[in-house]
C-alpha cells in the first residue's frame, strides 16, 4: 500500500498469506500483532491494546508480548481454537541491509501444538481427517508430539454420520480436517457435536496422486510395506492431514516415520452411544474421568501408560490368542506382590520419552528433556535387570547404554530450561568451552577484587559494583556518599537515591567477561544441539523402549488393580457363551463400596440368548447390564473383571439403546441419529454381539419407546441371535417371553412389607407381576398427599383395569406380535364379533393404518408402524 512504512508493507504482504491465523509478527524482542490480530489478542489474553504508527489518520491497533514468554500466549491462544502463525526474522539484523527479512516459520492449530507444556499427559494431542468417497470412509489421524500416525477406513453405509461420530469420539481429536469436497455435507451434521467436544473442524485438500505423495515422503517403493495396497480412503485421507501439517511446518521435520493400518479385524466395535453410555473413558475435559472406567482402572504410574491405557479402553481386542497372552503377562505380577511393587516404584521415574523424542526431531527440546531422557534410561535399564530379561521386556541394552553416557558426559543434572543462556553443558566436555569458562571465571575474580579495592581506596563501606543488561558492570554508590566519589569515576546513570559509575579497567575486564559470556552461550547451543541430533539417531531403540515400559506399566497396572479391587481372571472361550457368577459394576461399586454392592450373576449361551428384566425403577436394572457390558470390555482388554467367576465368548461388538431421559449423549437426540442408532444395531449386530436395550421409551411418549425396543428386540431374537437384554419397568412386557422361544424373564427382587418396599436388587427368574412406581416415588421424598392421592388414583385405576385393558389388549397383541397365539384366549374373553374381525389380519391392518396420525408421528414412528404392519400381515 502506498504510504505504509517498508515494516508495514512487510507485514502486510506476510499478513496476506496467513489470513486465518493470528499472526505472531516478531520485532526484536516481541512479538507484535496488529489490526484486527491485535484486537483478538488482547481481548483473549488480556492484553492491553496500544497503537501505534498513524496510518494516514488511521490507528493501526497494536498489542504485544515478549518473545520468551510467547509459548503460555500461544498455547492459550491455540486452546481457543484459533490458529497462530509465527513469524521470526530470518537473518541477523546486523547483517541486514534495509529492512530484516522476516518468514512465518511455523503455524500452529489445535491438532498440530508441538509445546507438550500445554497438553493434557495422559491424552494425545490428535489431528483426524476424514474423506468421503463414493462408497468408502478413509479416516486418519496423526499426533506430531509423539510422531504416532495411523489410517483405517470404513465402508459408508447408510448409516455413516454416525459411524463418524463414533470414530470421532474414539479418537477425540483436537482439530478434523474433512476433505474440501465433503465439508459442507458433513460440516452441518457435525456441526454440534464438534462444538459441544471443542473440535475445529476445517476442510482440507486432498492431495493429488496420495499413493505418489505417501511414498515419496516415507521414502518406500509401494505402499504394500504399511498394508496400505487398494485402501484408497485411507491412503487419501493420510497424504491429506499429512499434507495439511507438513504445510504448517514450514519445512521442519516431524516424528512422524511410519504410518499404521488399523483394520478393524481384530477390535471390538463400540459405537458412539455405547462408548458414551457406558462411560468407558470421559467424554469431556470438564467431568474429568470421575466415575468413568478409565478412572477405576488407571493408575499407571508413567503418562505413557497411561495413554497406552486409554487406547486399550477404546480398542478392547477380539482374538482369543491376544487376549490370553496379556492375561498371560497380568500373571506375571498379579502373583509376585513385591516384584510388581519394585517394578512399579521404578515405573514412577519414567518420563514421557514419546513427546521427548517428538520434541528431539521437532527441534523444541531443552536440556531438561535429555536429563528426563537419560533417568528414564537408566530406570528402563534397572527394570530390565529386575525382570532377568523376561521376553516381556526384550530392550536394546546396548545402544541404550550409548544414548544414556552420551548424555551423562555432556549434559548438567542441573541444566535450565532455556537452550539460549548456557548452563548446559558439563566442566570437561570440550576444550574450548572450558577455556572459555576459565576466562569468564577470572574476568568475574578480577571484577571482585576491582570491587574490594575500590572500598579501600574510597573508604565506602556499601560500594558495590551491579551489572545490567543496559549498562554492564558498573559502581553503584548512595547519595549519602557522593562527596567519597574520586574523580576519576565516570558517571554514567543517576537514580532517585544512587548514582552510578564505571573506571576503566572495569570495562575492560567487562569486555572480556561478556565476551566470553556471549560466545559460551552460543558454543553450548551448538554443542548442545549437536548432542541432540546425535540422540535423534537412536530414535527407533527410544520408541521401543518407550512401547514396551508403556505396556509393561498398564500390565502391572493391571495386575495391581485386579489386586486391590478382587478381580479374577476369566476363561476366555469361542464359542457363543457368557457365563459370570457373582459380578459386579467396576464403578459402582467403587462409588458406594464393596461391602455394599450387591453381585449378581449371568448365563446367557446358544439355547437361551435373550433376557427380558422387569424391575421397578431404580431397582438396579441399568447398573446390571452395563455391569456386564463393562465386564466383557474389561475381559477382551486382557484385564481381570469383577466377578467370583466368569467364562466369557468372544464377543465381537457391544451395542446399547438406551432411553431418552437416561440417554447420556449430550445434545444428541436428532431423528437422525436416533434413527442411525437403530439401524447401526439392525446392520452390524451379529451372532456374536451383546446388546442392551434399556427402558426405551422412559421420558419420551410410552408406547413409542417400547414399540421400538419390541420391534429391536423381535428382530435381533429372530434374525441375528445375538445376546442381548431387554429392560423394562413395564412387567406387561414379561409377555414377551412366551413369544420368543430364546427369551427368558428376569426380574430384580424387591422386598415389599406392609407399605414399604426394599430393593434387594438380587436378579432372580422370573418376570414382575407388577409395579412399583408409588413406592419408588415415596422412596425418593415425595410428599404424603401426593403418594395417598396417587394410590387413591392407582385403585380406581385397577378397578377400571378390566375395561382398559379390553381395549388396549387388541394393540398388545399386535405389538408382541403373538396375535396368534393368544386367539384362544380372546375367544373365551371377548365377544363373537370381535373375533370376527381379528381373524382378518388385513383388516387390522387396514384399521391401524387408517388410525394412524401422521402430523403426530415423528420419521421413526413411522418406520416402526410400517414395520408393525408388514409383521401382521407376515
Ligand atoms: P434402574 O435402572 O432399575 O432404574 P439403576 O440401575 O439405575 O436402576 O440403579 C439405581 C441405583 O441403585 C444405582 O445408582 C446404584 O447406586 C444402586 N444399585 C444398583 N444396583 C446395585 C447393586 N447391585 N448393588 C448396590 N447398589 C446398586
Ligand atoms: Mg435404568
Amino acid at each position: 500500500m502506498a504510504g505504509d512504512t517498508p515494516l508495514m508493507a512487510q507485514y502486510k504482504e506476510i499478513k496476506k498469506q496467513n489470513q486465518d491465523s493470528i499472526l505472531f509478527f516478531r520485532l526484536g524482542d516481541f512479538y507484535e500483532m496488529f489490526f484486527e490480530d491485535a484486537v483478538t489478542a488482547s481481548k483473549e489474553l488480556g492484553l492491553t491494546l496500544t497503537s501505534r504508527n498513524k496510518e494516514k489518520d488511521i490507528d493501526v491497533p497494536l498489542a504485544g508480548i515478549p518473545y520468551h514468554s510467547s509459548s503460555a500466549y500461544i498455547g492459550k491462544l491455540v486452546s481457543k481454537g484459533y490458529k497462530v502463525a509465527i513469524c521470526e526474522q530470518v537473518e541477523d539484523p546486523k547483517m541486514a541491509k534495509g529492512i530484516v527479512k522476516r518468514e512465518v516459520v511455523r503455524v500452529i492449530t489445535p491438532g498440530t501444538i508441538i509445546d507438550t507444556e500445554y497438553l493434557d499427559e495422559k491424552s494425545n494431542n490428535y489431528l483426524m481427517g476424514i474423506v468421503l468417497k463414493k462408497d468408502i470412509i478413509g479416516i486418519s489421524y496423526i499426533d506430531i508430539t509423539t510422531g504416532e500416525f495411523i489410517t483405517t477406513e470404513k465402508k459408508r453405509t447408510e448409516d455413516y454420520v454416525y459411524r463418524i461420530l463414533g470414530e470421532i469420539n474414539k479418537i477425540s481429536p483436537r482439530e478434523l480436517i474433512i476433505d474440501e469436497n465433503s465439508y459442507v455435507l458433513l460440516e452441518q451434521e457435525l456441526k454440534q457435536f464438534a462444538q459441544s467436544n471443542r473440535i475445529n473442524v476445517n476442510a482440507g485438500l486432498k492431495v493429488r496422486k496420495s499413493d505418489e505423495y505417501l511414498k515419496k515422503y516415507f521414502n518406500v517403493i509401494s505402499l504394500d510395506s504399511f498394508n496400505l495396497n487398494g485402501k484408497d480412503g485411507a491412503i487419501e485421507s493420510a497424504a491429506m492431514i499429512l499434507d495439511y501439517v507438513l504445510e504448517l511446518q514450514k519445512g521442519n521435520e516431524i516424528p512422524v516415520d511410519k504410518l499404521i493400518y488399523s483394520g478393524s479385524e481384530n477390535v471390538m466395535e463400540l459405537n458412539l452411544t455405547t462408548q458414551r453410555n457406558l462411560d468407558i473413558v470421559s467424554s469431556n475435559k470438564e467431568n474429568g474421568v470421575l466415575g468413568t472406567l478409565q478412572w477405576v482402572l488407571d493408575s499407571c504410574k508413567s503418562s505413557m501408560g497411561s495413554r497406552l491405557l486409554k487406547h486399550f479402553l477404546k480398542n478392547p481386542i477380539t482374538s482369543k490368542e491376544l487376549i490370553l497372552k496379556r492375561q498371560e503377562n497380568i500373571g506375571l505380577f498379579y502373583d509376585n506382590v513385591l516384584l510388581r511393587e519394585e517394578l512399579r516404584g521404578k515405573l514412577k521415574d519414567i518420563y514421557d520419552i514419546e513427546r521427548i523424542i517428538g520434541k528431539l526431531i521437532l527441534g523444541n527440546e531443552n536440556g531438561r528433556d535429555l536429563v528426563a531422557l537419560k533417568t528414564s534410561i537408566l530406570n528402563g535399564l534397572e527394570i530390565y535387570k529386575l525382570l532377568k530379561g523376561n521376553p516381556i521386556f526384550e530392550i536394546s541394552i546396548d545402544k541404550l547404554v550409548e544414548v544414556y553416557n552420551l548424555i551423562e558426559v555432556a549434559i548438567k543434572d542441573d541444566a535450565p530450561f532455556s537452550v539460549r543462556e548456557g548452563g548446559i553443558i558439563r566442566d570437561g566436555y570440550n576444550n574450548e568451552l572450558d577455556e572459555l569458562q576459565n576466562i569468564s571465571k577470572n574476568g568475574k575474580d578480577t571484577i571482585l577484587e576491582i570491587e574490594n579495592r575500590e572500598r579501600e581506596r574510597t573508604g565506602i563501606k556499601g560500594l558495590k559494583i551491579k551489572y545490567n543488561k543496559v549498562f554492564g558492570y558498573f559502581i553503584e554508590i548512595t547519595k549519602a556518599n557522593i562527596h567519597l566519589v574520586p574523580e576519576d569515576y565516570i558517571r554514567k546513570q543517576t537514580l532517585a537515591n544512587a548514582e552510578r559509575y564505571i573506571v576503566d579497567d572495569l570495562k575492560v575486564y567487562e569486555e572480556k567477561v561478556l565476551n566470553a559470556k556471549d560466545k559460551i552461550e552460543n558454543l553450548e547451543y551448538h554443542l548442545f544441539k549437536e548432542l541432540s541430533l546425535t540422540v535423534k539417531e537412536f530414535k527407533s531403540e527410544l520408541h521401543d523402549l518407550a512401547y514396551k515400559l508403556a505396556y509393561l506399566d498398564v500390565i502391572s497396572n493391571f495386575a495391581h488393580i485386579s489386586t486391590k479391587n478382587g478381580y479374577i481372571k476369566p476363561e476366555i472361550l469361542e464359542t457363543g457363551e457368557l457365563e459370570i457368577i457373582g459380578g459386579r459394576h467396576p464403578i459402582v461399586e467403587q462409588l458406594v463400596g464393596r461391602e455394599n454392592f450387591v453381585k449378581n450373576s449371568v448365563v446367557l449361551n446358544e439355547e437361551k440368548n435373550l433376557i427380558i428384566l422387569t424391575g421397578p425403577n431404580m431397582s438396579g436394572k441399568s447398573t446390571y447390564m452395563k455391569q456386564i457390558a463393562l465386564i466383557l470390555i474389561m475381559a477382551h482388554m486382557g484385564c481381570y473383571v469383577p466377578a467370583e467367576y466368569a467364562r466369557i465368548g468372544i464377543v465381537d461388538k457391544i451395542f446399547t439403546r438406551i432411553g431418552a431421559s437416561d440417554d447420556l449423549v449430550t445434545g444428541q437426540s436428532t431423528f437422525m441419529l436416533e434413527m442411525s442408532e437403530v439401524a447401526n444395531i439392525v446392520n452390524s449386530s451379529t451372532k456374536n454381539s451383546f446388546i442392551i436395550l434399556d427402558e426405551i421409551g422412559r421420558g419420551t411418549s410410552t408406547f413409542d419407546g417400547i414399540s421400538i425396543a419390541t420391534a429391536i428386540t423381535e428382530y435381533i431374537h429372530d434374525n441375528i441371535e445375538a445376546k442381548t437384554i431387554f429392560a423394562t419397568h413395564y412387567h406387561e412386557l414379561t409377555q414377551l417371553e412366551s413369544k420368543l422361544r430364546k427369551a427368558t424373564n428376569f426380574r430384580i427382587e424387591v422386598k415389599e412389607d406392609e407399605k414399604e418396599i426394599t430393593f434387594l436388587r438380587e436378579i432372580v427368574k422370573g418376570g414382575a407381576d407388577k409395579s412399583y412406581g408409588i413406592e419408588v416415588a415415596r422412596l425418593a421424598g415425595l410428599p404424603k398427599e401426593i403418594l395417598d392421592r396417587a394410590k387413591e388414583m392407582l385403585k380406581v385405576l385397577e378397578e377400571r383395569k378390566m375395561i382398559i385393558e379390553k381395549k388396549v389388549k387388541k394393540e398388545q397383541l399386535i405389538l408382541f406380535g403373538s396375535f396368534e397365539e393368544n386367539i384362544q384366549e380372546q375367544k373365551i374373553s371377548e365377544p363373537k364379533e370381535e373375533i370376527k374381525e381379528l381373524e382378518n389380519e388385513e383388516k387390522i391392518a387396514i384399521r391401524l393404518l387408517k388410525e394412524v396420525e401422521l402430523d403426530k408421528m415423528t420419521p421413526l414412528d413411522a418406520f416402526l408402524k410400517l414395520n408393525e404392519l408388514k409383521r401382521i400381515l407376515n
